[in-house]
């Protein structure tokens, strides 16, 4: 990427695109255009905040290490302001408007991300590590599809909520982590607005860019000055944001810890709150199932993102008569994998998001060896500088090891086996997580038992980490409270009053 050039914030209003070169990701034209600033102002009442290089930190392409651009950390003034912009928004023309303006808007975003899609691809890959060829078809797409979906139940909801009618929540404030992020923002932001709300949005603190650059799609699509407001910081500006004392909702996805913690500073306060937490999901391959396929399955299950993947399938339960095959087959699957530059539309695993999670990750491998497990890496050379780590397989693991208990988010899978069905149902339960599971088995009736005695939001079937805006997505357990996705998305943003009839 060495034409990619950062520009200083009073450049903007003169700044050129600049090319990139699209060899290293696929697309039909050999030319497109991903620029960024060099330092970032909140976005705040519709604009810009001046850049305040005294209120600020860094931001990392975790490809090579190196800063990337400038983030200003909101302070609790800053918060407040931002609340305060989205109430005047909520009790002023946003909440004006009908179910219709507002779906005309929600469609804009949507078109609009879908013709700067290449853009947002690049960038989303640059500052968070995640492989081109997946922020290029899954982040970038599906997160259109989710205003495209929520723009579509906009004018339509009391359809969703028949004998009911809805009411917006007001001003709701949305934290998200670093995994998907604009993804998460879609998550977050296109089910508000559908229903009325407005919104104060904390991104991570590693990876805020592509959330700001969604500021400026903001502006070209001219929506009201005070719906959307993006503060970035980092947990402390999360922590102004779920205290503040005129918020009417809290949206919070991110680790078990940070959300118990929130739960806890909440606990008096009478406000609806949503959390998308943490995952050990168990992938449960019985010997009846076509191996080469599973194999393919386990493959995208673990390492798609790098395995910084809440619902991952981090846990591999094989039938014992299979075992000793399907380790064979994944071993010799991930010698293919390629490690590398996040920009080559090659690369199959990227970069791990930045040095503090490389580290968590090397020292939970550290901590499974010591507790007695065999470790399998890809061989193959990683990169020099930036955060990577290889594929690894930890084998030799009992139900109780921290690997199998505790969440790595990186790309670690642990191994168990299990002899009768009833044996794979209860490893897959006991952990404290209950976000998402998966069956492979070629037999039907297998898939309806054991789906039914998951405790999981998610059961995959055949497939696993398959994403979609109309199916709701959410834990039981210490992966959440709450459901994001589909028309139960919807409840999370409305107060429902009986009416006897539609309203
Ligand atoms: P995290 O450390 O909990 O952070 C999540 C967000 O909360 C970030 O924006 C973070 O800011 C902010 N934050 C940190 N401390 C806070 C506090 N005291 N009060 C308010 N906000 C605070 O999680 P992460 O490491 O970014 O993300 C990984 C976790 O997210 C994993 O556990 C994963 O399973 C979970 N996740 C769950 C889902 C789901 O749908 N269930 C989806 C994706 C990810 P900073 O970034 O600046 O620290
Ligand atoms: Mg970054």
């Amino acid at each position: 990427m060495s034409q990619m050039k950062l520009h200083d914030q009073s450049d903007r209003s003169t700044q050129k695109s600049i090319p990139i070169d699209w060899s290293y990701a696929e697309a039909p034209e050999n030319t497109s255009h991903a620029t960024f600033l060099k330092s970032y102002g909140l976005f705040i009442n519709g604009s810009f905040t001046n850049y305040d290089e005294s209120q600020s930190f860094n931001s990392i392409n975790p490809a090579n290490g190196e800063v990337l651009y400038r983030c200003t950390e909101a302070s609790e003034i800053d918060v407040d302001i931002a609340v305060k912009a989205a109430r005047a928004s909520f009790e002023g023309e946003w909440g004006n408007f009908s179910g219709t303006q507002r779906s005309h808007y929600l469609y804009r975003i949507a078109r609009m991300l879908q013709e700067r899609a290449r853009e947002f691809a690049v960038l989303e890959s640059m500052d968070g590590g995640k492989p081109i060829r997946e922020s290029r078809d899954i982040d970038i797409p599906l997160a259109a599809a989710y205003f495209f979906y929520y723009a579509g139940w906009a004018d339509k909801l009391p359809y969703a909520f028949p004998g009911k009618s809805s009411k917006p929540l007001g001003v709701c404030a949305q934290i998200i982590p670093w995994n998907f992020p604009l993804l998460m923002l879609a998550w977050k932001i296109a089910p508000a607005l559908a229903c009325g709300n407005t919104v104060v949005l904390k991104p991570a603190e590693t990876t805020s860019l592509t959330a700001l650059k969604f500021c400026e799609l903001l502006q070209d699509i001219g929506l009201p000055n005070g719906v959307v407001n993006i503060v970035t910081g980092a947990g402390k500006t999360g922590e102004y944001l779920v205290q503040h004392p005129d918020i009417d909702k809290i949206a919070f996805t991110g680790s078990t810890g940070v959300g118990k913690l929130i739960q806890q500073s909440i606990a008096k306060r009478q406000i609806s709150a949503t959390f998308e937490l943490g995952g050990k999901g168990a992938f449960i391959l019985f010997d009846d199932a076509a191996l080469n396929e599973a194999v393919e399955g386990i493959i995208n299950a673990i390492f798609f993102n790098q395995g910084h993947v809440c619902c991952a399938g981090s846990r591999l339960l094989v039938q014992e008569g299979v075992a000793e095959k399907v380790i064979d087959l994944l071993k010799n699957r991930m010698q293919h994998l390629i490690i590398g530059d996040p920009l080559d539309k090659n690369t199959d695993i990227g970069a791990v998001n930045s040095k503090t999670q490389l580290e968590t990750i090397q020292r939970y491998v550290a901590t499974g060896i010591k507790e007695g497990a065999s470790c399998y890496e890809c061989s193959g050379s990683l990169p020099n500088s930036g955060y990577y780590f290889p594929p690894t397989l930890l084998t030799g693991v009992s139900q109780s090891s921290t690997v199998v208990q505790e969440e790595i988010f990186g790309p670690i899978l642990t191994i168990q086996t299990f002899r009768t069905t009833d044996e794979a149902i209860e490893k897959a339960n006991n952990t404290p997580y209950g976000l998402a599971n998966g069956i492979w088995t070629d037999k039907g009736s297998k898939i309806f038992y054991v789906g039914s005695k998951l405790k999981s939001g998610v059961v995959w079937s055949n497939t696993y980490n398959k994403f979609d805006p109309t199916s709701p997505f959410g834990g039981y357990k210490e992966s959440g409270k709450g459901r994001e996705g589909g028309i139960s998305g919807l409840h999370a943003y409305v107060k429902l009053v009986n009416n006897g009839g539609m309203n």
